[in-house]
């Protein structure tokens, strides 16, 4: 239970806890970098906002805390749902994301750009399609499998919703469990928008990286936290930011919150290097160059996204 709350003991059990450690590097040497309570008025806001109202808990007495690990710089909500809480929180109020609400906002540009990730990697490798094993890791509605499987590539992936499992089963993804991952057997391994909500990133990476070949790749796709993270220190006052700078800090779900420092820092701990992808490969598997609205993107995108020393979209590969 919090501190704050040890006097008043609003909740009969408590829905948060606390991380001793940093969740990246696990050493426990940290500051404190914002803590509001989590009935302010900015994050009731939010919550109400973001939830539709579908949140009936009382959170008087508790933190929003971000803390900031001062050996590898990792970010984190230093007070995490329980599993009880996680559990009402994915199941309860969260916005529907049935796949056809997510598919629905989907357009060219967007599979394309997964096409071109796929294409990425099949160039880097330069091996034949199907002798390429690839993981999925928290794969959602199973858009990367399915591109990677449209290209031939020998593709499984790893789910906790059980909705999102049969899902990816009944267009032919198998399913592997993800605790129990044969070390050295994929050569990529994807993951868009899942370290940030992690309990244990650092040593989900280390496992996932030993899960690799030598010589293979992990994508690890996460919110860049450093705007966010700057604003809300330099105001003091969750109410100051827009929901832009709440998503990628967001209470409850993102719990770790990633900058191009710390992620690359994550990489380190876990034995692997950044991988700086060639322009030319990434020009080679962009398609979309001869309209004028989506050629600017396929310019732009490569550059901010692996050349830019900030972003938050890295290539890590396991040494040889
Ligand atoms: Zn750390």
């Amino acid at each position: 239970m919090p501190e704050s709350s040890a006097s008043t003991a609003p909740l009969p059990a408590p829905v948060l806890r606390r991380r001793e450690h940093c969740p990246g590097c696990h050493r426990s040497s940290a500051r404190t970098l914002h803590k509001e309570p989590l009935d302010s008025p900015g994050i009731s806001r939010y919550m109400r906002e973001h939830y539709e109202r579908r949140v009936e808990r009382d959170f008087s007495g508790y933190d929003y805390e971000l803390a900031q690990c001062e050996h590898c710089g990792l970010a984190y909500q230093a007070q995490v749902p329980t599993e009880e809480l996680l559990q009402e929180i994915y199941d309860r109020w969260l916005p529907a994301t049935e796949r056809e609400a997510v598919v629905s906002r989907w357009g060219l540009d967007d599979y394309r750009y997964l096409a071109g990730q796929v294409e990425f990697m099949l160039d880097h490798f330069r091996m034949r399609p199907s002798s390429i094993r690839a993981l999925d890791f928290g794969f959602g509605w199973a858009e990367w499998a399915k591109m990677a499987g449209a290209f031939g590539v020998n593709v499984c992936g790893a789910e906790l919703s059980q909705v999102r499992i049969d899902y990816a089963k009944s267009v032919g993804i198998p399913v592997v469990d993800a605790s129990r991952l044969p070390d050295g057997e994929f050569h990529f391994i994807n993951t868009e928008q899942v370290f940030e909500h992690l309990l244990e990133p650092g040593e989900m990476l280390q496992r996932l990286g030993r899960a690799l070949t030598p010589g293979g790749l992990i994508k690890v796709s996460v919110p860049n936290s450093e705007r966010s993270i700057r604003k809300l220190v330099g105001s003091g006052d969750f109410s100051r930011l827009d929901d832009g700078d709440i998503m990628a800090i967001a209470p409850f779900e993102h719990i770790n919150a990633f900058t191009h420092a710390s992620l690359s820092a994550l990489g380190r701990e876990a034995g692997l290097v950044p991988l700086r992808p060639s322009l030319r490969k990434l020009y080679n598997s962009s398609s979309g160059w001869m309209e004028p609205k989506s050629a600017l993107k396929t310019l732009a995108r490569p550059i901010y996204r692996h050349l830019y020393p900030k972003s938050t979209f890295v290539y890590f590969a396991r040494p040889a």
